[in-house]
């Protein structure tokens, strides 16, 4: 991660606009767009998504089948309402569910992991294609209809990087399904450093749907569709129930309405973006 990059302006605004703290100083917040980036603490070493990473130990859940391919389906059918069968790639696939699910629903599906551990498990034990490495490096020598990152960009190096490789490439109309922490949920505004989305060991990078929009703009993308999903959304029937005392009382709070997903109040920010149609100027 280069210091230089989030220590003075905001991505998408640039140097001319203000940005003030946040949270104590930890994060810094553009105060045009909303982004915000984590201040580097010499202290604290950060914890870079690489090629090591899993390999520690304690990342089990992270490749159960149960709870891993519910959220698959939920985010094929998401994706499903905008574009059919095609030719997908999702950077930062992890354990390769998602891939998994878009194979079954007839899509042609490649992944690209930087992590050797969930590549490799993706690989052999779910038999879904997958291209170990850095997306950005990757990227050219790829094409497809819709690429996906889920939780993906609020890692990466520049953000803006990242949406160009992806915008290169998409064919003409192309998809881009995007899922990151929303740093503007009722939740992180209430549990601050507590909020579970913030991570900032991990997440040099922390979006708004404003802010998102605006980046997404701004590197050649069409904003199609955005809301926002309690993490709850993401958990199994079963789960959710054993969990709903606990749960739910906060999310109606939070969301002011039973329901999972909200135009901006929840946790998980979702947005489907389009490439131009008919150039690929840029
Ligand atoms: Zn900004």
């Amino acid at each position: 991660m280069s210091l230089d990059l989030r220590s003075g302006a905001c991505l998408t605004c640039g140097p001319d606009q203000p940005h003030r703290s946040h949270l104590d100083g930890r994060l810094r917040r553009c105060l045009g767009c909303g982004l915000g980036w984590t201040v580097a603490d010499p202290t604290v070493p950060a914890t870079a998504y690489e090629e090591d990473y899993f390999t520690g130990g304690g990342y089990d859940d992270y490749f159960l089948p149960a709870p891993r391919r519910f959220e698959a389906g939920r985010r094929l059918r998401w994706l499903s309402s905008v574009v059919g069968p095609s030719v997908l790639v999702e950077a930062g696939c992890a354990g390769g569910y998602f891939l998994e699910a878009a194979r079954g629903a007839g899509f042609t599906v490649t992944g690209v992991e930087v992590s050797r551990v969930a590549a490799g498990f993706a690989v052999e034990r779910l038999g879904v294609p997958v291209r170990q490495g850095y997306f950005e490096r990757v990227a050219p020598s790829l094409r497809a209809d819709v690429v996906c990152a889920f939780h993906v960009l609020e890692h990466v190096d520049d953000p803006r990087v990242f949406l160009r490789a992806a915008r290169e490439v998409l064919t003409p109309g192309g998809w881009l399904a995007l899922e990151v922490p929303n740093i503007a949920s009722a939740a992180a505004n209430r549990l601050g450093h507590d909020w579970p989305g913030l991570q900032p060991e991990y997440h040099p990078w922390h979006f708004t749907p404003e802010s998102l929009t605006r980046l997404l703009t701004a590197t050649g993308f069409a904003v199609v569709r955005r809301d926002t999903a309690v993490f709850r959304y993401y958990m199994p029937p079963r789960y959710r129930l054993r969990h709903a005392r606990r749960l739910l009382p906060r999310d109606w709070l939070d969301l002011r309405s039973p329901r999972l997903t909200h135009p901006r109040r929840g946790d998980l920010l979702r947005i489907l973006a389009r490439t131009p149609r008919d150039t690929r100027s840029g």
